[in-house]
């Protein structure tokens, strides 16, 4: 092996994380390496692998891989519940990254929901579904502590019903379970946003939530699939938060199994490595993006795989822009800077950038406050025109891009999608407008 790993000391919501080993310590696999400070939000990092400490500075950690490296890891000390959550380090996997101890940390009085969210709600990204398919019971396993911990009355996992493989396997073991407290399925349209954490509370819960408010205020706690393997895994195998599942997919080496899943790679592990392990990268590509093709970002080679990384994507190359575009910027999808980064990728100068009507801000981020339920976006294309564009660069969800549709084109603007060049590297149907009905 011998590759270095890096470990940044921020790898989620809340403080960095404090290196409490040194350069030439030898470390061995699940070895705490960086504390969270006392009454500080955030989490310890572990190294996933056996090695020798190559660097420590106020960002990271950099680790050189022993040749031979085991599953085994350094277990976490017997706690209770909710300690053992905290000690491992785990944030919420989907991609925010806030941790669950914090999460779990207030009980509910007498009633509460806790959600699994497992919309997988990003095209491409696959590996939440495979596990659900794979290990069905680690995850209702993870599920129920996390209701015996918050003493909610009730477990909910929300899957969309295209999913019917993992629907099929969920039902069955959930079947075959022996007593607890009631864990029922709800099912999910087909459309994107709907794993935004208030829309899953709107569809299983039917309260829509203001954009400042929290699942909690719904009496319902929202986790991730992978969030809750990893609940039980540190609950019931004292395992820190090490391994990371991940699709891999793109322009890979050889044109054929487009999208890969892996389930735990060492976090730390570099982005250039963990495509080797799926079989290299294609000699062209436009950018390597890490996340899902809506919220992702761009990243390079040399870059770490971290606690949030959900997949990697090597996007197909960029088209050649028009010289003047207009950005059409949603709440739930690329942000106003990657969508300037694509535009200038496409070589295309940007003219005008309005956001959608229900992309309201919040503490300097946007968040929609009804997510997939498109208000108009007619004035916004209107706007975009009057600004001089000569086409779109839209970012927004599968209602809203469907809306864009039925006018733009009409007023000789193209339409491009943030999302255009990883769904074209997989061949998956582009976001414009779906004329089938969707469940
Ligand atoms: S309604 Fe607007 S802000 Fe909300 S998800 Fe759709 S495009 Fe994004």
């Amino acid at each position: 092996m011998n590759k270095h790993f890096q470990f940044p000391l921020k790898q989620g919501i809340g403080a960095s994380a404090v290196p409490s080993v040194v350069n030439g310590d030898d470390v061995v696999r699940g070895q705490l390496i960086a504390y969270q400070e006392k009454d500080k939000l955030g989490t310890p990092i572990y190294s996933s692998i056996s090695g020798k400490v190559t660097k420590v500075t106020d960002i990271e950690i950099e680790i050189e891989a022993d040749k031979d490296q085991k599953k085994e890891f350094i277990p976490l000390k017997e706690a209770d519940p909710l300690e053992l959550i905290k000690q491992s380090g785990l944030v919420g996997l989907g991609g925010a990254g806030f941790p669950v101890y914090a999460k779990l940390a207030k009980p509910f009085s007498n009633a509460g929901t806790v959600i699994v969210n497992a919309a997988e709600c990003e095209p491409i990204l696959s590996h939440n579904i495979d596990s659900i398919e794979k290990r069905p019971k680690d995850v209702i396993r993870g599920l129920e502590i996390e209701m015996e911990v918050t003493n909610a009355a009730e477990g909910v996992i929300a899957i969309k019903k295209k999913h019917t493989a993992a629907v099929a396997i969920l039902k069955k073991t959930l079947e075959e379970r022996q007593g607890g407290k009631p864990i029922r399925i709800h099912l999910l349209k087909d459309m994107y946003p709907m794993g935004e954490e208030r829309a899953i509370v709107r569809e299983v819960l039917g309260q829509l939530l203001p954009v400042t408010s929290l699942p909690l205020e719904a009496g319902a706690i929202v986790s991730n699939v992978e969030t809750v393997i990893r609940v039980h895994e540190a609950v019931d195998l004292k395992k820190p938060l090490i391994d990371k599942d991940l699709t891999i997919a793109g322009k890979l080496k050889g044109n054929e199994n487009l999208i890969q899943i892996f389930h735990d790679l060492p976090i730390g592990m570099s982005v250039a490595d963990a495509f080797a392990m799926a079989g290299g990268l294609a000699d062209s590509y436009g950018e390597l993006i890490m996340g899902g093709p809506f919220t992702g970002k761009r990243t390079e080679l040399s870059s770490p795989i971290i606690k949030t990384t959900g997949g990697l994507i090597a996007a197909e190359c960029f088209p050649k822009g028009p010289e003047k575009i207009g950005l059409l910027v949603c709440a739930c999808g690329a942000d106003e800077a990657r969508m300037r980064q694509i535009a200038e990728s496409m070589g295309s100068e940007v003219v005008g950038v309005q956001f959608c009507k229900q992309a309201a801000e919040v503490k300097g981020t946007r968040k929609c406050e009804n997510p997939g339920k498109c208000p108009g976006q007619a004035a916004k294309v209107l706007a975009l025109r009057k600004a001089g564009a000569q086409a779109l660069l839209i970012g927004n969800c599968t209602d809203c891009s469907n809306t864009v549709m039925s006018c733009a084109p009409q007023l000789g603007l193209p339409v491009y999608h943030s999302t255009d060049c990883a769904l074209r590297a997989v061949n998956h149907r582009l976001v414009r407008r779906i004329h089938e009905h969707i469940d």
